[in-house]
């Protein structure tokens, strides 16, 4: 792999798991097979898909222990269900292993419903979010069109000018939280995690970070003062395209037991057990398919910078990307996602995507197959040009999510398809 990429701090993780007795497991990978498992308690392997809507109590006393919050146990699914709490207990073990700190993860039935709770849990009336421009889609329509209508509104700056944002910051005491998603499409921008969590602390915002593109296995916000972090588990972390979800996962304890279990709950942005069992089984191959991912993606973007149909190439792990060295300092490895421009604009990108034999035609990413979209004729196909190239989608522009084939497969039927 790249060793120019550093690995993120710590290297060693405590399972919070009680039928390891305390032992420490000192590999990632291992905490993202065993972490969050707990016996069955019929002996099942894997934790099996809790199909139940609702929980039984052996009497009238048990029924009010478990409201009162007295005794522990599952009430009702909206609430919390055996198969999902294995799921959020992983990936919060790995989003804080080696950092020594315990966090608590809520899964939910999309990215934006993670995003969401979030935003209606934090922000009242008044309130503003700072942020970058490259957002993921449906976020930055969320914060545009949605959150106004309760009040809250986004400001949306370049983050990576770090002069600009204090000014902003210092200027304008209404904004609450700062929220950053690195990397992002189209362009791959990456923003400083550290300097930008540090800088929010002065002025006295919450943090949260979008980590969906990097996987914990690749970039640890919780290792700055980062508040909270988001995901889609729609993409690497279930990692096979089988189910759309997502997590919220927050540092404040306290507010993640009390005032955001009870938004999550009434908002009923719940998950369920059965993608809830797709994401715990996709998550324990996260290391090795993000080694795998990263390694061809590598390869990948250097056959496509040498390719005399491209004109452009946005990669972090390249030199020649604006953010390559934000990259470097806080992600294990650069990442699978990249996007290329072709020289020859719409028509050659619709002939390319025309062409591909093994790669997929399709949005999204995280896949461990090879994805391409072209947004100029796909989701950005009503989009009027100007706006478009607002967003740095132009018109031959390609988004490419690499896979985990062999990395020749992948290249032949790139280069047959430039053909
Ligand atoms: C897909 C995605 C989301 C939204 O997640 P859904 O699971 O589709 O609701 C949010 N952020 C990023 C970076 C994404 O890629």
């Amino acid at each position: 792999m790249d060793k120019s990429f550093p690995p993120p701090a710590g290297s060693s993780g405590d399972i919070p798991d009680k039928n390891l007795s305390g032992h420490t497991l000192t590999g990632w990978g291992s905490l993202a097979v065993h972490g969050g498992h707990r016996q069955d308690p019929m002996y099942a392997h894997q934790t099996p898909i809790y199909a139940s809507s609702t929980y039984v109590f052996d009497t009238a006393e048990q029924g009010m222990r478990r409201f009162s919050g007295e005794e522990d146990g599952y009430i009702y699914s909206r609430w919390g269900n055996p198969t999902i709490t294995e799921a959020e207990e992983k990936i919060a073990a790995l989003e804080t292993f080696g950092l020594g700190i315990e966090v608590k993860g809520i899964l939910h039935s999309s990215g934006m419903a993670a995003i969401s709770t979030l935003m209606l849990a934090t922000l009242k009336p008044g309130d503003k979010i700072l942020t970058h421009y490259s957002l993921y889609g449906g976020t930055d329509e969320l914060a545009t069109k949605i959150l106004p209508s309760f009040g809250i509104t986004a400001i949306i700056t370049d983050l990576r000018d770090l002069n600009k944002t204090e000014q902003v910051l210092k200027s304008d005491t209404a904004i609450k939280m700062m929220y950053l998603e690195t990397p992002a499409n189209p362009t791959i921008q990456c923003v400083d995690i550290e300097e930008l969590s540090k800088l929010a602390k002065q002025y006295k915002c919450i943090v949260a970070c979008d980590n969906t593109f990097a996987t914990p296995y690749l970039q640890q916000p919780f290792g700055y003062p980062v508040d909270f972090i988001v995901h889609s588990t729609t993409k690497f972390l279930n990692g096979h395209g089988t189910a759309i979800g997502g997590i919220l996962l927050g540092k404040d304890l306290e507010f993640m037991k009390t005032h955001c279990t009870k938004v999550h709950r009434l908002l009923g942005g719940n998950s369920n057990p059965f993608d809830a069992f797709l994401l715990t089984q996709g998550i324990k191959t996260l290391e090795v398919r993000m080694e795998r991912h990263c390694h061809n993606a590598m390869e990948v973007a250097g056959f496509l910078e040498q390719h005399d149909a491209i004109a452009k190439v946005n990669y972090t792990g390249l030199a020649s990307h604006p953010d390559h060295y934000t990259a470097m300092k806080q992600m294990r490895h650069p990442g699978a996602m990249m996007s290329f421009e072709l020289k020859d604009g719409l028509q050659a990108g619709i002939d390319l995507m025309n062409n591909l034999k093994m790669c997929v035609r399709t949005v999204s990413l995280g896949t461990v197959d090879t994805l391409l979209s072209h947004p100029a004729s796909m989701t950005h196909y009503s989009v009027p040009g100007s706006e478009r190239e607002r967003y740095g989608i132009t018109d031959g522009l390609i988004r490419m999510n690499v896979g985990i084939e062999n990395i020749q497969d992948i290249i032949t039927d790139l280069d047959q398809a430039l053909h």
